[in-house]
């Protein structure tokens, strides 16, 4: 179902990411996952594009295999990285043989070591140029982009990163989803600058739950995302104790998913990366799944 479909019939639109396993023993982990999140009923599952364009056909075949195995409409992640523009249409089409009904149109990082963006010769340039290619040739595909309501990192103002942002939007996206938080003062900025802007399409907040401090210490950190102090101490002093990580995180995920809640978020878009435990946990607690306009 088309993204724009799916924001129309449901009051609050819940999603799950995974990502393309490279052995069998992680797909099998994978789908004992999504087999455990579908009583849910997320809106979408997303599955992501690998870093230098590296996962492309596996990202396909693997929403094909979601779609057709849990009757769920999938979003394919794709980025700019490495194909021109001829390619690029190559893959869309592939997405629309494959049952695939929304597309992640996503830049994508420069290549590791390098600081800089620089798209190949005949290719795009920013995730806003993907954005036009899919809205004006392949209008069939529901679109959704990344938002930042800590500036992307390598944003030369979040005054700049936002006005390019609105124009992604004003592009023709149906909706955008956030990188991960973990202070939702910054997503509430963020959004409200955005409607003042004009921006009315939902723009859904990104949740990575916490399991493990060394990870999430990583991953902030090359998305630039601030850790509350508090937070920081308290999986600081659980930092030779998974279990206790895995429980700091994931109390913190519900409160800070419960606070987004009543204050109306549009939904949740959960990086699930690809285990269970945690999400089951807080949608648990929540009672949450995607709730279908009356
Ligand atoms: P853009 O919107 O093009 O922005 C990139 C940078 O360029 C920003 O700093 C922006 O301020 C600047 N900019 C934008 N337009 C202009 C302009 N006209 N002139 C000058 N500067 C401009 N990466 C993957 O490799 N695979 C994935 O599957 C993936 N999935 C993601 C899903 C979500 C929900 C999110 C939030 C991110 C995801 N990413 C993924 C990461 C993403 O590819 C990177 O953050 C990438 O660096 C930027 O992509 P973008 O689409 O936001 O780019």
């Amino acid at each position: 179902m088309h993204l724009s479909e799916l924001i129309r019939n449901h009051d609050f639109l819940m999603s799950i990411e995974v990502f393309p396993p490279k052995t069998e023993a992680g797909d099998q982990a994978l789908f004992d996952t999504l087999d455990c999140l579908m009583k849910y009923r997320p809106a979408f599952v997303s599955c992501t594009y690998g870093a230098g364009g590296s996962t492309r056909d596996r990202t396909m075949g693997l929403c094909k295999q979601i779609t057709s195995k849990y009757s769920v409409p999938t979003t394919s992640h794709l980025t700019c990285v490495g194909s021109t523009r001829d390619e690029l249409r190559h893959t869309l089409n592939l997405a629309k043989e494959s049952g695939v009904t929304n597309i992640m149109a996503l830049r994508g990082d420069p290549p590791q070591g390098s600081s800089s963006f620089v798209a190949v010769a005949g290719g795009l340039s920013y995730a806003i140029d993907l954005v036009k290619m899919i809205t004006e040739e392949f209008p069939e595909l529901g679109v959704g982009v990344a938002a930042y309501p800590e500036a992307h990192p390598e944003a030369v103002s979040s005054e700049l990163d936002l006005k390019y942002f609105i124009e992604k939007m004003q592009a023709g996206a149906d909706a955008a989803f956030t990188q991960l938080f973990f202070e939702n003062d910054y997503y509430f900025n963020f959004v409200k600058k955005c409607q003042v802007a004009g921006v009315t399409q939902p723009i859904v907040p990104g949740i990575m739950p916490i399991t493990e401090y060394a990870r999430i210490k990583r991953i902030a950190g090359l998305c630039k995302s601030y850790i509350p102090v508090e937070l920081c101490s308290k999986l600081e002093s659980a930092k030779d104790d998974l279990t206790a990580q895995f429980e700091i995180g994931v109390d913190f995920a519900i409160q800070q998913c419960r606070e987004l809640i009543d204050k109306g978020v549009p939904g949740i878009h959960f990086y699930a990366l690809n285990k269970s435990q945690a999400c089951e946990r807080i949608l648990d607690e929540l009672e949450l799944s995607s709730v279908h306009s009356t």
